[in-house]
């Protein structure tokens, strides 16, 4: 059951199913973006783009396996065990980390959710921030 509530300027905890992933970030912003390409839109992806230094994979590296597609660019990282996508290497912001906001351990139901048409990737990607 979720008990905290998601504070701006502080670090998050989350992980993947299992437990056997686990990682913070740092919560610049309390908003997430929604976006319809064809893995968000499956997988239910919601996402938190953070600065390198704003992510830490706390424990579950060897547990990672990575999924790529089209442009082999974003690494997608879930887990080995439970399947759960807890973040991805971004073709947007590829030296950035794109944390599923669903995996945080906080209450994300008060995020603000900005949709981003990722079907039409190449004319929008620039509107990411
Ligand atoms: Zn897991």
């Amino acid at each position: 059951m979720t008990t905290t509530t998601l504070a701006l300027e502080s670090w998050a905890t989350g992980g993947c199913h299992c437990g056997k992933v686990r990682f913070k970030v740092w919560i610049e912003r309390l908003a997430v973006i929604e976006c319809n390409c064809s893995i968000c839109l499956k997988k239910g992806f919601i996402n938190i783009i953070a600065k390198p230094e704003h992510f830490e994979l706390t424990q579950g590296e060897e547990n990672l396996a990575t999924y790529q597609f089209n442009t082999m660019v974003a690494e997608h990282r879930f887990c080995k065990t439970c399947g759960i996508h807890t973040h991805t290497r971004p073709r947007s912001h590829p030296d950035a980390y794109d944390i599923n906001a669903r995996c945080l351990d906080a209450d994300i139901t008060t995020l603000n959710i900005t949709p981003f048409d990722g079907q039409n990737w190449e004319a929008n990607v620039e509107s990411i921030q």
